[in-house]
């Protein structure tokens, strides 16, 4: 007997072609400024999950010929002493893209280390400019993880204007951009959250489900519509499994197409990165040969593989 299932949204391949056309992007602009483009992660203190998602990152960069790599601060360090370290990184011409690994320690003001970003090296959109962009409807670096949950429907040709949208999650760095960028591609779009008060109802009504809640199994195939297309964000370990917020095998028996956890926005979240990265590195490289430096720089986005 064949079992009825949705069609896999699998990030892997989509993420295999980007990092194809950053490589070429990288090697031109490597040939063009005789250096590499450069990352810098800037790590406060140990933090295990995070520290592997950045190896990944890193691993990721290595494979395109991107220059990355970690600045460490002992976890006792102080706030003045993060900002100081970003801000050496925004001077340093070498450097194109800088990450700042989060959680950040609790006696560190994530505001005052968001701040500190130069909002053009600022490749994970997390600065109050990159954001004011977004909600805008201008281009700016988006946040990779939400950039990665629409790329993943639109180069898998599902339609998402005029579609009923539902966000489950209102987080800055994925429910809400996501929520915007769904706007922007013309879906109507409920924002969920714990204070939403028929949750199941409002999963029920949409026709995309995107869901970025960190609560595995938060939403099951009894909620969803017939059809429906979901994309699982969550990262959740379980029994030593990673799993998403979505319950995936009810899920898969109504949808009519669904990302898997892992191998679905995962992958492309990391591969997003890389083109944002060289999209800031060209950027600076042409400000640099105009001999300016603007602090609106998105008129003229669009490197291969973003927006
Ligand atoms: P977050 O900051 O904790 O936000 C979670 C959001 O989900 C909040 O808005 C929260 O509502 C909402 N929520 C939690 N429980 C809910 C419930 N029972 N019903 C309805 N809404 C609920 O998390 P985040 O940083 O946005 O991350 C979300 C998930 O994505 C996590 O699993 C994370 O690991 C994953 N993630 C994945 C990637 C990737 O590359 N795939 C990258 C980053 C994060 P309130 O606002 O009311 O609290």
């Amino acid at each position: 007997m064949t079992v009825p299932g949705a069609r896999l949204l699998e990030g892997g391949a989509i993420a295999a072609e980007i990092r194809t056309a950053v490589a070429e992007d990288v090697a031109t602009f490597a040939a063009g400024q005789g250096r590499a483009p450069g990352l810098r992660v800037v790590i406060v203190g140990k933090d295990a999950p995070s520290t592997v998602y950045l190896e990944r990152i890193l691993r990721g960069c290595a494979k395109v010929g991107i220059g990355a790599g970690f600045v460490e601060l002992e976890g006792e360090a102080t706030e003045a002493k993060v900002t100081a370290t970003v801000r050496e990184l925004n001077a340093d011409p070498t450097v194109d893209g800088v990450i700042v690994q989060m959680p950040l320690p609790g006696t560190i003001r994530l505001r005052a280390v968001i701040d500190a970003i130069d909002p053009g090296k600022d490749i994970d959109g997390i600065h109050p400019l990159n954001a004011g962009l977004l909600r805008l409807g201008y281009d700016g670096f988006l946040p990779a993880t939400a950039h990665a949950a629409v790329e993943i429907l639109r180069r898998s040709a599902i339609e998402i204007e005029g579609r009923d949208a539902v966000v489950v999650g209102r987080s800055a760095v994925v429910g809400m951009p996501a929520a915007f960028l769904l706007v922007k591609e013309d879906a109507t779009v409920t924002v969920c959250h714990r204070r939403t008060r028929d949750l199941a109802g409002h999963v029920r009504r949409a026709d995309i489900v995107v869901v970025a809640a960190g609560r595995p199994g938060l939403i099951t195939g009894a909620m969803l519509k017939p059809g429906a297309v979901v994309v699982d964000v969550g990262i959740n370990v379980v029994d030593g499994h990673l799993v998403g917020d979505v319950d995936f095998e009810t899920a898969r028996q109504v949808a009519s197409a669904i990302t898997p956890v892992p191998g679905g926005v995962g992958p492309l979240t990391n591969a997003l990165l890389l083109t944002h990265l060289i999209r800031a590195a060209e950027r600076q490289a042409a400000e640099r040969a105009a001999g300016q430096s603007s602090p609106m720089p998105f008129e003229a986005a669009a490197s291969r593989g973003d927006r």
